[in-house]
């Protein structure tokens, strides 16, 4: 089912916590919506599931505004962090609730309710804690039960509200893997809630970025990563450095020394270079480079980190440097970042 955001705002009293928002959501697709806390990622996924609705503009299951369609009519699947399982029914009788609640003759026959509920707990692999509660199980063990209970309505639509976010770290990764497997062998189109970027990264096919009430930017993983369209993106996505620099007839000069950097098509002026740790080539010719002198560094897996004091110690950038690279404390080092960014200053 494609699911189409067109033009919303929603307002709680006169605080705007979605400015229009528009989004093209591909059926089958696995969407993510990735920004920090309180940027509007669960107000715009209870606007979708038909929890609440948008102050201006629509959202459309195909053709069709959602808007005219109930919460049970929309047919939706979740799972929230929080959105508990029913403490007093096992594991069985939570996955087949959905099922066992439809009214008439849209309700499966009892014994189908409980092949169905089978079928979805081995798919979730959880086969043989049918008879289990809630608290016999681990927090991974009822994420997995919360899925298979939103996937036994057989959902039109797939909403994940950081499903994984009150587990730990290691938990979390498998779970992740596991989801993207599912995701695969089911096809449903599903939008995950997530602030954590690695999940958003590995996860999704495609990422979309919020930040205070707006999408920033949408894009496969490699694509908002690689090609940030803002400095927010940049620096919420990933290890970013800046650099206030100056641009002159399509050059990029930092303190009035050329850095090097084609900018033609940015506008002269004031701007911000942005750069990762890792994308910078250390160089020799000083004269047309970043220069600075190390100020900090630390050892990582299989680098080295350097903090580099900038422009008299007025600035700081990190760079990535190797680990056999001679630099101790006060080493200068002249470096020019190969993939970056100058956004004009605001
Ligand atoms: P996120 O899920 O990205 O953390 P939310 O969508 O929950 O963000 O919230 C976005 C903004 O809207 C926040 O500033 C939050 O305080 C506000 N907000 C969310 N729900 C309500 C509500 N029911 N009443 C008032 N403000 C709300
Ligand atoms: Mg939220």
């Amino acid at each position: 089912m494609d699911v189409t955001v067109k033009n919303v705002r929603k307002e709680f009293g006169d605080f705007p916590a979605l400015h229009d928002v528009s989004l093209d959501i591909r059926s089958g697709e696995l969407i993510a919506l990735l920004g920090p806390s309180g940027s509007g990622k669960t107000t715009l996924l209870r606007l979708i599931a038909g929890l609440d609705f948008p102050t201006e503009g629509a959202i459309y299951f195909g053709e069709d505004d959602a808007s005219l369609k109930s919460v049970q009519e929309r047919n939706i699947g979740f799972v929230f962090q929080h959105y508990a399982l029913f403490r007093h029914m096992t594991v069985l009788d939570n996955v087949g609730f959905g099922l066992k609640v439809r009214k008439g003759r849209n309700r499966p026959a009892k014994p189908d309710i409980e092949k169905r509920a089978r079928d979805l707990l081995e798919f979730v692999q959880l086969r043989g804690l049918e008879k289990r509660y809630p608290n016999q199980l681990s927090g991974g063990q009822r994420q997995r039960v919360a899925l298979a209970r939103a996937l036994a309505i057989e959902p039109k639509v797939l909403l994940l509200d950081e499903p994984f976010g009150a587990l730990d770290a290691q938990v979390r990764k498998e779970l992740r893997r596991w989801l993207r497997e599912v995701h695969e062998s089911t096809g449903h189109t599903t939008v995950f809630v997530t602030h954590d970027q690695e999940e958003a990264l590995e996860l999704a096919d495609r990422v979309v970025v919020m930040s205070q009430g707006r999408i920033e930017q949408v894009g496969k993983p490699d694509e908002v990563y690689d090609r940030p369209n803002s400095p927010t993106v940049f620096s919420f996505i990933g290890e970013s450095s800046k650099l206030p620099v100056s641009i002159n007839r399509g050059q990029v000069y930092f303190a009035d020394r050329p850095l090097g950097l084609d900018a033609q098509g940015s506008a002269d002026g004031e701007a911000e270079l942005f750069f990762r740790p890792h994308d910078i080539e250390i160089v020799e010719d000083a004269g047309v480079a970043i220069v600075g002198i190390v100020a900090a560094s630390r050892r990582t897996a299989g680098t080295r980190q350097v903090e580099l004091e900038v422009g008299g110690a007025k600035e700081r950038v990190e760079i990535e440097i190797p680990v056999d690279h001679p630099a101790t404390a006060q080493t200068r080092i002249a470096f020019r970042p190969k993939r970056w960014s100058v956004f004009p200053s605001r």
